[in-house]
């Protein structure tokens, strides 16, 4: 922990030293999906990017504590709930654990805690509760309960965009009975058969979505310190108005700042528009599973600057599946050489220059520079001295850097470069490759070298090493 790790903090719209609110430790809490259908590619983006700070403050030595909700009560809940006549448990459960799934496969790791916003009802009952007491909110005739902001001489804080504050709070519908137009709904009151409802202090209803994250940080973060956590993070379209509410409500009711620091990330746009699905143009993890390999699409959403907007294309893809690759290539020449002792210069210079990167507010596109670098050094050195102990040592210390902190390098190496074969065409190159050894014994090296040149022609290369042959797909150059 010696070096300072950059953050650019959302809020004071700067880059910080970090400092934690106690010494060895950072709690984060980060917004996590509305449980209503399939994780889509934004999902995706942001689950990759906070998974990859928690990894870098955990091989910095820090004690990570990483919570992650699920909003499972929500409007959109509802509506699918009468749409499709199931219930919301039902609902919420299935694209919890189809969410869950699909981040498994991307190497998220999973967070210490992901509570649901119904599991925290008392929470949020207290917090509301308090609030009123306070004289911070009120109830209006139809029993819903709002947020006053004018209580709160920090309101806009978090966001600080006034006008744009101004811009959004008129789209807003207004009901004549709030105070200010930008007060916000704590509490819904239940409005009759196609709405769901908790008995609560405040009659039948259900929570507003902005409490539920500030209920739960004070749930499960313990500290007493100036701040409930040290970062709050989330999509970058949730600055305004859900974390300004959050901070302002948190605020209000605890008289303590809600975080430290706010990491926000990008957005996702396909074909330079912003994806949604009423564009039509998002699309599915699940689906982009089927057509690439998780690692390697975890790898191209990574190596965009986490702020910066990702727009997806396939070319990119590609193009950063070959680097991938080159990784691998690297990798196989290593292959089952564990690490013995201490590394030397060749890789604590690498690890510098490559934790320097991250520890700059996750400069990816440096540390992937760095890699590239080192792969290429290492390969020249590997040219002229295959044999050196010491240099495969150090390689493969780079490598477990590398895995550790970016989340890939996961796959054995033969099984990465046999991606995309079918089980058919598994059986089948199986099937060739035992008659080519026959026809090896039978010194019939005519057909051998036919049957290699034929499975050439469908992509495949063949390895003969001192293991046996092994197979591959050859990569597009
Ligand atoms: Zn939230």
């Amino acid at each position: 922990m010696s070096e300072k790790i950059k953050i650019f903090d959302s809020s004071t719209t700067k880059n910080q030293d970090f400092t934690p609110l106690k010494q060895g430790e950072v709690s984060i809490y980060v917004c996590g999906p509305t449980v209503y259908d399939d994780a889509h590619l934004g999902h995706a983006r942001s689950a990759i990017v906070f998974d990859l700070w928690r990894r870098l403050f955990e091989a910095e030595g820090y004690r990570v504590i990483f919570i992650k909700n699920f909003t499972d009560i929500d409007d959109k809940i509802i509506k699918k709930s009468i749409q499709t006549g199931k219930s919301i448990e039902s609902i919420t459960d299935h694209y919890i654990s189809s969410y869950l799934k699909d981040m498994d496969s991307l190497y998220v790791k999973r967070a210490d805690k992901e509570p649901k916003a119904t599991e925290s009802l008392d929470e949020i009952y207290l917090m509301i509760q308090t609030l009123l007491h306070k004289g911070c909110a009120y109830q209006i005739s139809n029993g819903d309960i709002y947020f006053n902001v004018n209580k709160d001489n920090k309101y806009g804080s978090i966001s600080n965009r006034y006008e744009y504050i101004k811009d959004l709070v008129n789209r807003i519908e207004i009901n004549k009975e709030k105070k200010d137009i930008r007060d916000f709904v704590l509490w819904k009151s239940y409005k009759g058969r196609e709405d769901i409802g908790y008995e609560s202090p405040f009659g039948k209803g259900r929570p507003g979505w902005h409490i539920e994250c500030s209920a739960m940080v004070e749930k499960y973060f313990h500290t007493h310190c100036e701040c409930a956590i040290d970062i709050h993070a989330g999509g970058s379209d949730l600055i305004f108005p859900h974390h300004e509410n959050e901070a302002s409500q948190t605020r209000c009711a605890t008289g303590r700042e809600i975080a430290k620091y706010w990491i926000h990330n990008g957005f996702v746009t396909i074909n330079e528009e912003k994806m949604s699905k009423s564009l039509g143009n998002s699309f599915f993890i699940k689906d982009a599973l089927k057509e690439y390999d998780g690692e390697t699409l975890r790898f191209y959403l990574l190596s965009t600057h986490y702020r910066a907007t990702l727009n997806f294309s396939t070319f990119d893809l590609m193009v950063s599946k070959k680097r991938l690759d080159r990784i691998y290539r690297l990798k196989k020449r290593i292959d089952n050489i564990k690490t013995q002792g201490q590394p030397t210069i060749f890789f604590n210079d690498f690890k510098k220059k490559f934790r320097d990167a991250l520890r700059d507010d996750l400069n990816i596109s440096v540390a992937l520079s760095v890699i590239d670098e080192y792969i290429h050094a290492s390969n020249e050195k590997l040219d002229k001295n295959p044999k050196d102990k010491t240099l495969k040592n150090d390689i493969v210390h780079i490598f477990e850097e590398i895995s550790q902190l970016l989340g890939i390098c996961n796959h054995d190496t033969i099984a990465y470069f046999q991606q995309g074969v079918s089980s058919n065409q598994r059986e089948k190159i199986q099937e060739l490759i035992q008659k080519r050894i026959n026809a090896k014994k039978e010194k019939d090296f005519k057909k051998a070298d036919e049957i290699r040149n034929m499975l050439h022609q469908e992509g495949i290369t063949l390895l003969d090493t001192p293991n046996g042959t092994i197979w591959e797909k050859m990569q597009i150059q």
